[in-house]
């Protein structure tokens, strides 16, 4: 599949940083596993990986942290 964002790029396999920002709080997630453009660096998660990213975030987010950084755990 062709990359979204710059039409040009395509999608490889790899692994990137997630940084999810909800009023004062931040995440910073490591190692998830996603798709990366080759050209500009754009990336897409599956949607098991979006559920997991997500309900990191909500546990952080919902301790009030104002930076974590976690790494991804499937
Ligand atoms: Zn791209």
């Amino acid at each position: 599949m062709n990359c979204v964002i710059c039409k040009e790029g395509l999608y490889m396999d790899g692994l990137t940083t997630v940084v999810l920002t909800k009023g004062d709080s931040s995440i910073i997630i490591k190692g998830v596993p996603a798709q990366i453009c080759d050209l500009c660096g754009e990336y897409t998660l599956d949607s098991a990986t979006t559920e997991l990213v997500m309900a990191m975030a909500k546990e952080a987010f919902d301790k009030g942290a104002e930076v974590e950084i976690r790494r991804f755990a499937a």
